[in-house]
């Protein structure tokens, strides 16, 4: 199973859109966009290799997600 890191917006309209600022990152299956947490996420939102995980790029990070992610023994 392929994962990857998405990103959740904060609900706020941005105050530059071309850099929306980043409230969750969350963990999905490699071309879904929901989280396994459950979030549903933008199919736009921006997304990283599942390598970023567990840095200080993907922070905040979604709790629930790690803990699901980490339970799939990958
Ligand atoms: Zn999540």
């Amino acid at each position: 199973m392929e994962y990857e890191v998405r990103a959740e917006y904060a609900e706020e309209a941005p105050a530059r859109s071309d850099q929306p600022r980043v409230e969750t990152w969350h963990m999905t299956k490699a071309d879904e966009t929901q989280a396994l947490c459950g979030q549903k996420l933008d199919p736009a939102a921006r997304t990283l290799p599942v390598t970023a995980w567990g840095t200080s790029e993907v922070d905040p990070f979604c709790r629930v997600c790690g803990a699901q992610y980490l339970r799939q023994g990958v």
